[in-house]
């Protein structure tokens, strides 16, 4: 068994980003730059957030937050996200999920043009990853593909099973491991027999945010284990902490690799999110446009 940690590999993609970033800021005389909106005050968002301003900045890459009240009107924030579009010293737009109600998550994100959509959430994006075009993909899939391919787990043949159908984790995750070649099972809340589906995973990757949710009898034994989840929960001696979906110590044995939590997924999550910073800043400073 091997844990699959972010920590080496993140170590090894440091100095390729960082020199990414100097050549762009020697050609266009500005470092890239990512505005993030946050509407509300969640918790979760705020520490996210500034997780990822944090590692911006370490890199080089500028932000810029846009906080909203929760009762801020749709109008407000689409307003905003339109002034970004053709601000040329922006390179990248993400907006902060979960939205309060009744702000319409999906009408907001598709104000986004396809340039600059980092966190590649917009319609336009998805599309091009379903049909496997480039484009800005969403950052937890490419994390989780990154972090498959460093432990050179061979993909192709491979039986995905994928717990949880979100827009953001499962859907594009499906489609990157199908064009990894692995034939791939996305199972949901209404999926009968999950733990049996799960047993026939090669590759076994859960984002439902229920922890403790994969348990042995989900797990084939020599098994990949991809733990998306993030849950807030407090240790035995009390201090709050943050634990996945699998039950690591019962399930590691069963494995090849496992990822923990945290320092597997989470710390992808962000990283990816960087490299479509860039990426976004090379493609507009190379002369593709800003559609809208
Ligand atoms: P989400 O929108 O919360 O959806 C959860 C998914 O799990 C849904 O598709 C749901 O099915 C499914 N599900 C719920 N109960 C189930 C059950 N008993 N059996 C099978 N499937 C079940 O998902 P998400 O946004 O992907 O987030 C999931 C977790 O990942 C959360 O803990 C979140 O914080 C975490 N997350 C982590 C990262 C990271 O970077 N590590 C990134 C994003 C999210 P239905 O569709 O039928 O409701």
């Amino acid at each position: 068994m091997r844990v699959l940690s972010a920590a080496p590999l993140l170590q090894d993609m440091l100095p390729e980003i960082s020199a990414r970033v100097q050549k762009f800021r020697a050609g266009s005389g500005r470092p890239p730059k990512v505005a993030l909106i946050r509407v509300g005050d969640d918790p979760a968002s705020t520490i996210y957030l500034k997780t990822k301003m944090n590692r911006a900045h370490k890199i080089g890459i500028d932000s810029e937050l846009f906080a909203y009240p929760e009762a801020v009107a749709e109008e407000e924030v689409v307003a905003r996200i339109q002034h970004l579009n053709q601000e040329p010293s922006v390179d990248g737009i993400l907006v902060q999920l979960p939205l309060p109600d009744p702000l319409s998550e999906k009408s907001i994100l598709d104000k986004i043009v396809p340039e600059k959509d980092v966190d590649g959430l917009t319609t336009v994006t998805q599309g091009r990853l379903f049909r496997g075009d480039a484009c800005l993909a969403p950052c937890t899939a490419q994390g989780i593909v990154r972090l498959l391919k460093t432990a050179h787990v061979n993909m192709a043949g491979k039986h995905a099973v994928i717990v949880g159908r979100s827009l953001i984790v499962g859907r594009p995750l499906a489609m990157m491991l199908l064009h990894e070649n692995c034939t791939v099972t996305v199972a949901h809340s209404q999926s009968r027999n999950v733990a049996t589906l799960c047993r026939g995973a090669d590759i076994l990757i859960s984002s439902v945010g229920s922890p403790g949710f994969v348990t042995p009898e989900f797990v084939k034994e020599g098994a990949t284990v991809i733990d998306v989840g993030i849950s807030r929960s407090c240790s035995p001696d009390g201090t709050k902490c943050v634990v996945g979906d699998v039950d690591f110590r019962a399930v590691a044995p069963l494995c090849e690799f496992i990822t923990p939590v945290p320092g597997g997924v989470g710390p992808m999550t962000v990283e990816c999110l960087m490299q479509n910073v860039v990426e976004a800043a090379e493609h507009l400073w190379n002369g593709g446009s800003a559609s809208e």
